[in-house]
């Protein structure tokens, strides 16, 4: 079996750059180090040029968020966002917090895909703030990097799970164990919603247990 790359399923379109969270691991703080795209990567800004992508006619699944934290979205940017993904409903998009609770939100789009992030099991409340914070159509779950066993989850209301280890070289690293990715994917097959492992755990879990499902009506 090959593993698929999500990026070859889900392609990054990033209207803001930029996140006040800071997490040890971002790798997004190092590609604008890098590439030099925004002076401080600690003070988001709106990347206006950016959000003209959405108006290219071949369907795609877009995550509008790989260099920023949704929670520090202006309003203002929101909404110019919201109203080009309005007039576009080709598309899938996909936003993702660490901070579900700082966001006031309801939608009734059909193309948006509200997610948190959870690492831990400290961090599995965030599922609650989201359904609780956000009132829109669909939840996803992306459990990356997965640093420890999740327990029990509610995934009610839940439309699609992605599981992922940690990458890079980052010191202090933490692999993902199988078990804390078996005991995810189970939890969820229980209710019927598609998981997405991404292929670095292919090595983890192995051939047998290995999903990269996607929900109905993602582009494939
Ligand atoms: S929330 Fe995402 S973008 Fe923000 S610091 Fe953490 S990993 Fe980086």
């Amino acid at each position: 079996m090959e593993a698929v790359n999500i990026g070859k399923l889900i392609k990054s379109l990033n209207p803001v750059c930029g996140c006040t969270v800071g997490c040890s691991y971002c790798y997004a703080r190092k590609i604008n180090q890098r590439f030099k795209i925004i002076p401080d990567f600690s003070v988001p800004q709106f990347m206006e040029n950016s959000i003209k992508r959405i108006g290219m006619r071949k369907p795609t699944n877009f995550l509008m968020t790989s260099m920023s934290d949704f929670s520090d979205w202006k309003e203002s940017w929101r909404r110019e966002v919201f109203d080009k993904m309005r007039e576009n409903p080709q598309h899938r998009y996909l936003f993702l917090t660490k901070r579900p609770e700082r966001i006031s939100l309801e939608s009734d789009l059909d193309t948006f895909w509200m997610g948190v992030t959870v690492t831990s099991k400290a961090e599995v409340k965030r599922i609650d703030d989201m359904r609780k914070h956000v009132r829109t159509k669909h939840y996803f779950v992306t459990f990356e990097p997965l640093f420890g066993d999740v327990g029990d989850v509610d995934l009610d209301k839940v439309d699609w799970i992605v599981i992922g280890t940690e990458t890079g070289n980052r010191k202090g690293k933490i692999t993902s164990e199988k078990e804390w990715i078996l005991h995810i994917a189970r939890q969820a097959k229980k209710k019927h919603i598609p998981v997405f492992m991404k292929d670095t755990l292919l090595n983890i879990v192995g051939e047998d247990s290995m999903l990269q499902e996607l929900p109905h009506g993602f582009v494939k």
